[in-house]
């Protein structure tokens, strides 16, 4: 059973220190009681009570591991139902399938696509490392051998799909080292399935016939030591699949209800045969609440929207993703070649590097540390005005890389352009675009 805030508080130091990050420990027992902290925060806690707390500063939704060394997936790990109470933790992963009755071109396919649709985007590569491996044919002889060539052909973490046990240890066998995803245990073969988990230190999916069934098996789960644990409902209806994602979420975070306190795994290819519809619902999933969605297949136009849909959902909405504060090289510029500068918004940065990318003109754009805040915001706050920008540039050793004197600044901050006057002297200020899209235009007429 979870403890209560009181409880919590009659097992912490009582001295008020605050260098946990709040200023009494009835406050920070408070939070971690809500889920809202973590034990590890608190330097001074006895082992003693470290081990009686590790129950109550456990995420409501237990982390999950999937794989091993750099690219282990790790799913779960959430405390709050809305991403702006405080942040989402862990990504969904994001599976294509792959059947033991597919040929051999199509298997090949399909590796090739779970490698090749990656992505680059705000300084961030996309991708999804996640293959779902069924054994439709029943047949363990066949199963292995497309776990062999999946393992083979490729390093991406696995999911193993059966519902026999047997089938399911021999494909096991051959890529145990991996550190899989058994999927999944059942009413009919948990016993055998929890010791294929525990026998091999792997994460096992429990899938239950409703959530009633499902906290049974995860009970029976977790009675065998075993916390590595994904969570199907059953559902392959779109409403009653989203209702159970609610469902599962909210009694795991408000209920402290540890049977249904882990993530959940869905699959959209089983609810339509549409691929765009099934996009949709995977789209659905990663805001409402999985930790790993199976597809049927990868197609780029749809796979890239959901990968920036993953990223933008799983950002820390208080925190802007920035752009590092430096010189940009584009185009390959030389000394002749015009300097732009803007703020260091990963997005922005990104916009304005792309459009002068696009203009083919060699450029230099130097780019400002302003907290992770947009040309406007920034310059509204105070932090992107003609005082920080001057000093700046002219420290940035642009000088040694640049015969001319003139900078281009964004046409948001025109008011600005007397004040660097001032702070650049000898140097020509000249306003651009307001917008991005208007880069290229406005470098056209570009003149040393
Ligand atoms: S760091 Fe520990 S002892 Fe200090 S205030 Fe926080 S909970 Fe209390």
């Amino acid at each position: 059973m979870a403890l209560s805030g009181i409880e919590i508080f009659k097992l912490l130091p009582k001295t008020n220190c605050g260098d946990c990050g709040v200023p009494t420990c009835l406050a920070f027992a408070m939070s971690l009681a809500a889920g809202k902290a973590e034990l590890s925060k608190c330097p001074h806690v006895s082992e003693e009570a470290k081990s009686k707390l590790s129950e109550a500063s456990a995420p409501p939704i237990l982390p999950v591991t999937i794989g091993t060394g750099e690219k282990t997936l790790k799913i779960g790990g959430e405390t709050v139902m809305f991403r702006h109470e405080k942040r989402f933790e862990n990504p969904p992963g994001i599976a294509i399938l792959i059947s033991d009755t597919m040929d051999d071109a199509e298997v090949k396919a399909r590796l090739e696509k779970s490698k090749s649709l990656e992505y680059e985007r705000v300084g961030l590569t996309l991708n999804t490392n996640l293959i779902a491996l069924k054994a439709e044919s029943g047949d363990a002889a066949k199963f292995t051998a497309l776990v062999n060539k999946v393992k083979d052909g490729s390093d991406a973490n696995l999911i193993l799909i059966s519902d026999k046990a047997d089938v399911l240890a021999a494909g096991l066998k051959a890529c145990a080292d991996r550190k899989p995803l058994l999927y999944a245990a059942t009413k009919g073969n948990i016993d055998a399935m929890a010791a294929l988990a525990k026998e091999n230190g792997c994460a096992v999916a429990a899938k239950g016939d409703g959530l009633e069934e499902l906290a049974t098996l995860t009970e029976k789960l977790d009675a065998a030591g075993l916390k590595n644990v994904v969570i199907d409902s059953g559902s392959r209806t779109v409403k009653q699949a989203l209702e159970d994602q609610i469902i599962i979420r909210s009694a795991a975070l408000n209920k402290k209800y540890r049977p249904l306190g882990y993530p959940t795994i869905v699959f959209p290819a089983e609810m339509t045969d549409n691929p765009m519809k099934e996009a949709l619902i995977a789209s659905m999933f990663i805001t409402k609440y999985a930790g790993i969605i199976v597809l049927s297949d990868f197609q780029g136009e749809s796979l890239f929207p959901l990968l920036v849909e993953r990223l933008n959902i799983y950002t820390d909405p208080q925190r802007p993703l920035a752009t590092k504060q430096g010189i940009y090289e584009i185009n390959n510029p030389n000394e002749n070649s015009p300097l732009m500068v803007t703020s260091n918004f990963s997005l922005t940065y990104f916009i304005v590097s792309g459009e002068i990318e696009n203009s083919k003109v060699p450029s230099w754009l130097y780019v400002k540390d302003t907290e992770g805040l947009s040309v406007m915001t920034s310059w509204a706050a105070g932090k992107f005005s003609a005082d920080i920008i001057g000093p700046a540039i002219l420290k940035s050793g642009i000088t040694d890389k640049i015969k001319h004197k003139k900078l281009i600044i964004p046409g948001y901050i025109a008011a600005e352009s007397g004040g660097l006057e001032e702070e650049m002297p000898d140097w020509e200020i000249m306003v651009g675009p307001r917008e991005g899209a208007h880069i290229p235009g406005y470098l056209k007429d570009w003149k040393p």
